[in-house]
């Protein structure tokens, strides 16, 4: 089947950035794993699913109606028709993510789903457990960290450009809540494959980094 590059690792690191550029320069298809936890979460409030109703969660991910765009430069999310590309980048909807992300029936509701974006010519899987779970097959797994300091100001810098005033110790915060939350729960908890190479890009640039995946993908 199809090669898979996956990149697996806390949120902040520069993931989405990357996965992007990555897989747009090899011509390669991009699945943003989070982005289907996100639209869980936001289809459950819409729907009003209790938060501890984990089948009715569960069903919620296993019908979503979610079409993803992929422009020349940036990528839009259709939730049943509608675009929901800056709904699910809020907060909340990631806090509520990695709630709904905690839950067993949800993660092997969407695990399926996850596993048909594996097409030819290849696929950039971006996640938590792309290569731990998802895709434990793939011939390069990457884990690209930073620290937690670097993430909540690359954020910080983020909603700035948005127009949005966020304090950096409560981003700080935020980012250590959620790493501890990704880390410790009992299903598909972060953590880098046995086989994964480690990429801390605290000190790194973009292009940097993109040039040093690219590196590794043709050795
Ligand atoms: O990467 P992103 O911030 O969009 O992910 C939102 C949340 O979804 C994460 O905090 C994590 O709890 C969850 N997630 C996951 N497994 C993935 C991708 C995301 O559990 N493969």
């Amino acid at each position: 089947s199809a090669p898979v590059l996956t990149i697996d690792g806390p949120g902040g690191a520069g993931k989405g950035t990357i996965s992007r550029l990555v897989a747009a320069r090899l011509g390669w298809h991009l699945l943003d794993s989070g982005a289907l936890y996100r639209l869980t979460a936001l289809a459950a409030v819409k729907y009003e699913v209790p938060r501890d109703d984990e089948p009715a969660l569960a069903r919620v991910a296993a019908t979503l109606d979610v079409v993803f765009v992929a422009e020349n430069d940036a990528a839009t999310v259709l939730l049943e028709g509608r675009d929901a590309t800056t709904a699910i980048r809020t907060e909340q909807v990631g806090d509520a993510a990695s709630r709904v992300a905690a839950l067993p029936a949800v993660r092997e509701a969407l695990l399926q789903r996850q596993r048909d974006f594996r097409q030819a010519p290849g696929l950039v899987a971006d996640g938590r457990d792309m290569g731990t779970v998802v895709f434990t097959d793939a011939p390069l797994k990457i884990f690209l960290t930073a620290s937690a300091e670097e993430r909540a100001r690359r954020r910080h810098l983020q909603l700035r450009e948005a127009g949005v005033d966020a304090s950096l110790s409560s981003l700080l915060k935020e980012i250590q809540a959620r790493d501890a939350r990704d880390m410790q729960r009992s299903v598909a908890p972060l953590k880098p494959a046995i086989d994964a190479i480690t990429l801390d890009t605290t000190r790194l640039t973009i292009p940097e980094v993109v040039d040093r995946l690219t590196e590794l993908l043709t050795e």
